[in-house]
């Protein structure tokens, strides 16, 4: 389990459970939990308004992911 942070601010954005190892591309929104923002929008903001990804359907499983920029999230190992 990743506690995932936003790279400029530092807020808590949510937990995810990573699949598979290499850097976090994307965060597959059925693995996201205790979202501190809404996954509702296209866009996916940290609580103060940095723009950290963009929402696309990851075509190959057909679902819903969250493509994250380059460097805008970081990530720390938590227990589930
Ligand atoms: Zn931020």
């Amino acid at each position: 389990m990743l506690e995932i942070a936003c790279e400029s601010c530092g807020s808590a954005v949510c937990r995810y459970q990573k699949d598979g190892p290499g850097n976090l591309r994307r965060m597959y929104l059925d693995r996201v939990s205790d979202p501190k923002v809404s996954l509702d929008d296209k866009g996916l903001f940290c609580p103060e308004g940095h723009w950290l990804g963009v929402k696309i359907i990851y075509k190959k499983e057909d679902r819903p992911a969250f493509r994250l920029f380059v460097d805008a999230v970081t990530k720390k190992i938590v227990k589930g």
